[in-house]
């Protein structure tokens, strides 16, 4: 397969078959079967490529997936997982034994896996806010070997500057991490900036269609190698059904990224003049604090923001149940769009006092912003906030 520079050409392309089939089949199988043993061991030793086992990840589906994620966050190589989170907890374990750092905020998920559990393991966690910023170098003398970070983080939107962090972690002889969830791989390369290792959780921009669970990883041959072992004995691969459908939305990804990008811009826009709105955090307004920094890093500035309402929680909660188009609900990045209220769901079990140290305040509304018409989801946003 020639390798395309157009990101478009790349999604529809790239992994696929040069065979009859446009798109790789679904091989729903266990199992390969070889024709002696000479050809089972070339497979094993990797000389043969093709499906062996598909736990191991050696499925010709999931192979033709890794190949179009790769292509398209132009990483040497990439693995999927099962979800977002069998992607990191793989990550931890191989590269984050001697201690993880992250980054201004990061989601609840991770916050758990890397606060309360992977310490029970003896791994070390340094979470860093994002104006502990200055605090990077003398953390990463106490050892931990991996930034992990978020940009835009959720829910505050916060800009990292992927290439400066990439450069201090480097000289310390750590590597940097990036989620790239919220910008996906249209918004944002963090590979071609200096990164390590890009993560997904491919449930939702790349999937974006609310209809599956997936992770990825991407990156050099060498540092996938142990997540690899990892993800082999975790058992963290998805099933050849959730791979071809991955790949199937993928194909439309820079479309609907396109879209997602000018929804979004037009909806900040929109409240960013409403009364009763006193904030919209979004990376593409140029009141924004990280504006400029996402002008010069991303591509385009993503469907996801936040906006504050009233004075209270209590203003926005009435806000959040009075909109109609907006499905109330966990989870962004899909064609519907959806809000949550950080309060009473993704920070929840977050004591106040530690939510008003992270800036997430009670009033705060969090919009994935999906394909709708952007001046229906404005109608609605309107009628919601009128009195
Ligand atoms: N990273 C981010 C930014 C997320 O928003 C989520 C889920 O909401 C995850 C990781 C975890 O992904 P998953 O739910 O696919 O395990």
């Amino acid at each position: 397969m020639p390798t395309f520079k157009g990101l478009s050409t790349r999604c529809v392309h790239a992994g696929e078959p040069e065979t009859d089939t446009p798109q790789t089949p679904i091989y729903a199988t266990t199992l390969f079967t070889f024709q002696d043993t000479q050809q089972l061991s070339d497979t094993v030793a990797g000389r043969r490529p093709g499906g062996l086992y598909t736990r191991f990840g050696l499925n010709p589906t999931i192979q033709a997936l890794e190949a179009k994620l790769a292509a398209l966050e132009e990483g040497e190589a990439a693995l999927s997982f099962s979800s977002g989170m069998a992607a990191e907890s793989a990550l931890f374990m191989s590269h984050g034994r001697q201690g993880v750092i992250t980054l201004g905020d990061v989601y609840g998920g991770t916050l758990t896996l890397l606060a309360d559990q992977l310490p029970t393991l003896g791994i070390p966690f340094f979470p860093l806010l994002g104006h502990e910023l200055d605090r990077l170098e003398e953390t990463l003398v106490q050892g931990p070997k991996l930034i992990f970070l978020e940009t835009p983080t959720n829910p505050a939107l916060e800009v990292f500057d992927i290439a400066a962090i990439a450069a201090i972690a480097h000289h310390h002889g750590a590597l940097l991490a990036v989620d790239n969830t919220f910008a996906s791989p249209v918004n944002q390369q963090p590979l071609l900036l200096g990164a390590d290792l890009v993560m997904h959780s491919a449930t939702k921009y790349l999937g974006g269609h609310s209809d599956l669970t997936a992770g990825a990883l991407i990156g050099p041959r060498a540092l996938l190698e142990p997540i690899n072992a990892w993800r082999k004995s975790l058992g963290s691969v998805p099933a050849p059904e959730t791979a071809s459908l991955l790949a199937r939305s993928l194909r439309t990804l820079v479309i609907r990224i396109r879209q997602h990008n000018a929804g979004a811009q037009q909806v900040a826009e929109a409240l960013a003049k409403h009364p009763k709105v006193t904030r919209v955090l979004y990376p593409g307004l140029e009141s924004f604090p990280g504006h400029d920094l996402a002008k010069h890093q991303m591509h385009g500035f993503g469907g996801m923001l936040t906006i504050t309402v009233g004075d209270s929680g209590e203003d926005a909660t009435r806000f959040v149940d009075r909109l109609k188009l907006f499905a109330l609900a966990p989870s962004l990045g899909g064609v519907e769009s959806l809000v949550t209220q950080p309060l009473t769901l993704t920070h929840h079990a977050m004591g106040a006092a530690e939510r008003e140290r992270r800036g997430i305040g009670d009033n705060m509304v969090r919009l994935s912003v999906g394909l709708e018409d952007p001046e229906d989801l404005i109608e609605d946003l309107q009628q919601a906030l009128a009195d």
